[in-house]
């Protein structure tokens, strides 16, 4: 199954312990911590538009930021509204997939 394909939330829950987890319809199960999602941020604030390099400089992102809110984004994609006040990135559900970080799906990438 491609990437794509899968990347579509079956259940959107956020986990006792700091961070957020997607049961994805093909019952692939992501758990992002909100350092990591925070430090991936996509928008144009945070990543060059052009090159697509990060602009974000990560040891900026506290350990212990979190979501003050969190918003659907039609039926593609979530907002975030972090603790640092930032919340101009939407994360597709396709970003969110590909950010998986869970040690199956950093293999297929490496
Ligand atoms: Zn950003």
């Amino acid at each position: 199954m491609s990437v794509e394909a899968g990347a579509e939330p079956r259940k959107i829950e956020k986990v006792a312990g700091a961070a957020l987890r997607i049961t994805w319809v093909d019952d692939h199960v992501s758990t992002f911590s909100w350092p990591y999602l925070r430090r991936e941020c996509p928008c144009a604030n945070c990543v060059d538009e052009w090159t697509g390099a990060r602009r974000l400089d990560p040891a900026q992102i506290a350990e212990e930021v979190h979501p003050e809110g969190i918003d659907m984004v039609g039926n593609y994609a979530l907002r975030f509204t972090w603790s640092d006040r930032h919340s101009t990135g939407i994360y597709a559900f396709a970003l969110l997939r590909r950010l998986c970080p869970c040690s199956d799906c950093a293999r297929e990438i490496a």
